[in-house]
């Protein structure tokens, strides 16, 4: 396990799509998405997914001559195509126009379809809070097998399908709760692939649905197991509701329809509320957060070492952990993110 700086990580991954033929902003702002994923502890959506964009790169899937189109700009509604192109620019640029529609609208709608991985939600929602709004997200996961089981099933249905509501706070901690609606993210379960290690029980089923603590089933090649969903059969509802809100309705690509491929496509519907509609005293609502907020904190903790928290507090404490720390990055994720900036003659240790 080796610590890098986040100025470090991002420049890299800067240089690396920049490098890859994408404008400067775009690469930045794939650099900048999955530091703070990383940063904010989420390492499962951090720069340990560029080999996979840039195995996508090189097969051709994912290009930077992918563009998004309007489907439908009609306030409050913003339907979007991505058309594959580089996620979390994408998905950026369509929350922000969001953002502004629910400014003067009050509310916004937005269907963004067939994104390349858009990476961690909770980023959406902090940037929709910034902006002071309320938000929901619900993302499918396409283009792959398979991952989650379906409640009672032997065998995977859905992706990780996740979920995400963020509520702004007036002292800018904003409340972020946003989860995959499997038990365990798959991102996580390549992290414990790649650092040698089993997971807990209760996590996974092999290919016959049986339990496991093998993260390898949960990857090609060898015969695909699955995660469990969260919450038994309400996460496994929610996931089927997900693939259906986000991708279903509008015709985005499901997980049904997609061949293995080295490529993830996300498609996220979400919704934007301006909370000055729906009282405009904002003094008063801050108060009432604060009081929410204190009293949930103040629960007696199980373990005096861990206090009880609210959503969005962990990545919070973990920002300012590797801020002073570091980011750290087990050896196999390393050297995967070297051989992708070694492809462009980029080294990686360079910084
Ligand atoms: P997780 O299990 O770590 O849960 C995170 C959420 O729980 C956060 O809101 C956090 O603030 C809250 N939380 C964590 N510990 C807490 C505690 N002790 N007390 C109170 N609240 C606590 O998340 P996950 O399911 O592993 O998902 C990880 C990331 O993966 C998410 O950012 C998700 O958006 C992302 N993801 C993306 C995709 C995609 O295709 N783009 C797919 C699946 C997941």
């Amino acid at each position: 396990m080796r610590h890098f700086s986040a100025d470090h990580l991002t420049r890299l991954t800067t240089a690396i799509f920049e490098a890859a033929g994408w404008p400067e902003a775009d690469a930045a702002e794939v650099a900048r998405h999955c530091t703070l994923a990383n940063l904010s502890g989420h390492d499962s959506h951090g720069i340990g997914m560029v080999p996979l964009y840039i195995r996508s790169f090189r097969d051709g899937w994912l290009k930077p001559a992918n563009t998004p189109v309007d489907r439908i700009n009609a306030p409050p509604f913003l339907v979007i195509d991505a058309q594959v192109a580089l996620g979390q620019p994408t998905a950026t640029n369509a929350v922000q126009r969001a953002a502004s529609m629910a400014k003067t609208q009050g509310v916004a709608i937005l269907n963004l379809i067939d994104a390349h991985h858009i990476g961690r939600i909770g980023d959406y929602a902090e940037q929709a809070a910034a902006h002071g709004l309320i938000s929901f997200f619900w993302v499918n996961v396409a283009g792959r097998p398979p991952i989650v089981a379906a409640h009672g099933a032997k065998e995977g249905r859905w992706g990780t399908n996740p979920h995400a509501i963020g509520i702004p706070s007036p002292d800018g901690a904003h409340m972020v709760l946003d989860f995959a609606t499997s038990r365990m993210a798959h991102g996580k379960v390549r992290v414990a692939l790649n650092k040698g290690e089993r997971v807990a029980e209760g996590y996974l089923i092999d290919s016959e649905g049986r339990p496991t603590t093998d993260p390898a089933v949960a990857f090609a090649p060898g015969p695909l197991g699955a995660l469990l969903p969260f919450g038994e059969h309400k996460g496994a509802g929610l996931a089927f509701m997900v693939e259906l809100l986000s991708a279903g309705l509008a015709g985005g690509a499901l997980i049904k329809d997609k061949p293995a491929r080295t490529w993830i496509i996300n498609s996220l519907f979400g919704i934007l509320i301006d909370p000055l509609r729906l009282d405009p005293d904002e003094a008063a609502r801050a108060d009432r957060i604060a009081s929410v907020t204190a009293f949930l904190r103040a629960a007696r903790p199980q373990d005096s070492a861990d206090p009880v928290r609210a959503p969005g507090d962990k990545e919070r404490e973990m920002r300012a952990l590797r801020l002073r720390d570091g980011i750290p990055l087990d050896d196999e994720t390393w050297r995967q993110i070297a051989e992708a900036a070694a492809w462009f003659g980029i080294d990686a240790e360079a910084g």
